[in-house]
């Protein structure tokens, strides 16, 4: 069965830096949960940051850029936090091998999980393309990041895998 890494604040843990959580409800996800699929993981607190903790974005830069050391992760109050950040994405990407991970559904705009859009490093709410440093390095280790937003997508993914895998034992949905 293929498992799905997904941000643990969208598995409704209280772990975001406001201690609130994102929970998807229903529909794929809630199956997905029932099939035992859903590895939470949550890459700021396994990093070594606590909750509640300063939002921080990614400057002069986006996930790939941290990785490559281009561009770092500060706190609004200019504390930096990008080897707290590295570490919980190599702790990702640690936990996605260990689980078998092939699939990640990480939450959008975070500095850590966001796959299409970050916050742009001016601290004013402003978004811009790219992706957090976590993501940055899934995809680079050739796991597929997809956001909450896409999950008919991820269903797909699944599907795909698992006929190419066990092409007699097609997943629920895929008649
Ligand atoms: Fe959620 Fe990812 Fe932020 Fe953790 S780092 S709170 S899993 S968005």
């Amino acid at each position: 069965m293929e498992r799905i890494l997904v941000s643990s604040c969208m598995a409704g843990r209280p772990v975001r830096y406001d201690g609130a959580a994102k929970p998807v409800a229903g529909g794929h996800f809630e199956r997905w949960r029932k099939e035992g699929r859903l590895v939470p993981f949550c890459p700021e607190i396994s990093g070594g940051l606590a909750v509640p903790r300063a939002p921080a974005e990614i400057v002069g830069g986006t996930g790939g850029d941290v990785l490559d050391g281009t561009a770092r992760i500060l706190t609004g109050t200019g504390t930096d936090v990008t080897d707290e950040f590295l570490r919980g994405a190599r702790l990702a990407l640690e936990t996605a091998r260990r689980t078998g991970a092939r699939t990640a559904l990480l939450k959008e705009g975070s500095p850590s999980c966001g796959s299409h859009r970050i916050y742009d490093g001016t601290f004013t709410g402003a978004k811009r393309p790219g992706t957090g440093v976590t993501t940055a390095l899934l995809q680079r280790a050739g796991i597929t990041v997809f956001s909450e937003s896409e999950l008919e997508a991820v269903q797909a993914h699944l599907t795909a895998l698992e006929r190419a895998s066990h092409p007699e034992k097609a997943p629920h949905g895929t008649a």
